[in-house]
């Protein structure tokens, strides 16, 4: 993919620039956007590989991996991550591509946890490895993780996964409850052609802590597909799915009432708003619960009800891109100037990218797929 770089810096400078150039010399400012935003929160993206080849996320047949020359090496990631501290940065979460396949990922988190100014760091993953993890992801300071779990049908899982299967995600998944971290959360990717089984993994939330999240399927990446495989029908309507389509969005609205209502047929009753329960986090879940439950259910509705006016983050690409919207494949590069020392030039990639962040997404597509850019 041919990055589109940001060329004309100061056509938006203004209120932002100003701030941080004012505030630099006193250490970590809390660094505001041109939008009043504050932004304290940096997504890396530690490698584009993966264990997994899931139909919403990639192609059957993986993406071009980047060469492993142009993937940040540990101590660039954190040697940006310092400097992203000046400017405020608190909250750094781990995903990828898979990020628990990168050997040394506990390494990385125990050396970003000894970054002065940032706060927590958190991980996004499929579980697949997490039994092996899990408790030294612990041990190194992260201290809450994202479970990736779309269905609880084994059949279905191999066909959405392509490759992965559901008893080691679920093994991921008590192993992460059982290593105690602050809060777990399964992410779920609703797509309607998937015939998913919203209560059972809305349910998962009454008896363990966990909070079950459902998030609007997006248009990210290549739009163009392809699903090889048998002809069973199972398939075939997976194999629908492979591409986005407006239809397979499933609004957050239509979501929780239809789980609401199937709470209630169930005996569970319908979702209450979890004001007051709602679990750590710096994300834009909408949180609700079964009462007496001990999780809770929430809703990410980047494609029905925008969140741009509360968006808090930054990404950073697994080659060292930053990354103002995730639905915009505008991105400014930092990785040479980390790689050529040019610790300034970092700091000014920084802020320009802080002064691209759009008002508001358009949600049209992008050229690099979700796994490149960590969702
Ligand atoms: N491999 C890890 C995982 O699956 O959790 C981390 C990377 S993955 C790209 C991060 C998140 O993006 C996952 O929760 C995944 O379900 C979500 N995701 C991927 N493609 C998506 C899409 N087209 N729409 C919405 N969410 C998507
Ligand atoms: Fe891999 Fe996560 Fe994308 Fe699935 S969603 S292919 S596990 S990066």
């Amino acid at each position: 993919m041919e990055t589109r770089e940001a060329t004309s810096p100061d056509t938006r400078a203004g209120a932002a620039g100003a701030l941080l150039a004012d505030a630099r010399p006193q250490g970590r400012p809390a660094s505001r956007d041109d939008f009043g935003r504050t932004i304290d929160y940096l997504r890396i993206a530690i490698t584009d590989r993966c264990n997994y080849r899931c139909v919403y996320c990639m192609p059957a047949t993986g993406v071009a991996f980047k060469p492993h020359e142009s993937i940040m090496t540990y101590e660039e990631i954190e040697r940006f991550v310092r400097i992203a501290a000046e400017y405020g940065i608190k909250h750094i979460r781990l995903t990828g591509g898979e990020p628990l396949v990168r050997k040394g990922v506990c390494d990385l988190a125990r050396g970003i946890s000894e970054i002065p100014g940032i706060e927590d760091i958190s991980i996004t993953t499929n579980g697949s490895l997490l039994t092996r993890y899990a408790d030294e992801l612990v041990r190194s300071g992260v201290s809450r993780v994202n479970i990736s779990l779309d269905t609880l049908d084994p059949a279905v899982f191999h066909a959405v996964s392509r490759v992965g299967n559901l008893e080691d995600a679920l093994a991921g998944i008590d192993a992460a409850l059982a290593a105690g971290f602050k809060t777990v959360k399964i992410n779920t990717v609703a797509v309607r052609s998937l015939n998913q089984d919203f209560l059972g993994l809305a349910r998962m939330s009454v008896d363990r802590p966990l909070h079950v999240r459902f998030i609007e399927y997006m248009p990210i990446g290549d739009d163009d597909i392809e699903l090889e495989g048998d002809d069973s029908a199972d398939y075939q309507s997976i194999a629908g799915v492979a591409g986005w389509s407006q239809k397979d969005t499933i609004p957050t609205e239509e979501l929780r009432a239809l789980i609401s209502s199937r709470g209630e047929e169930a005996g569970l009753g319908p979702l209450v708003s979890a004001r007051g329960h709602r679990p750590d986090g710096h994300g834009p879940a909408d949180y609700w619960h079964f009462e007496g439950a001990l999780g809770t259910v929430g809703f990410i509705s980047a494609m029905s009800n925008h969140f741009c006016a509360s968006c808090n983050r930054l990404r950073l690409t697994a080659d060292g891109n930053l990354r103002p919207c995730l639905f915009s494949d505008v991105e400014v590069k930092v990785r040479e100037y980390l790689r050529a020392g040019d610790d300034d030039a970092v700091r000014d990639a920084f802020e320009r990218a802080l002064r691209l962040k759009p008002e508001a997404h358009v949600t049209e597509g992008t050229e690099r797929y979700m796994s490149q850019i960590g969702g």
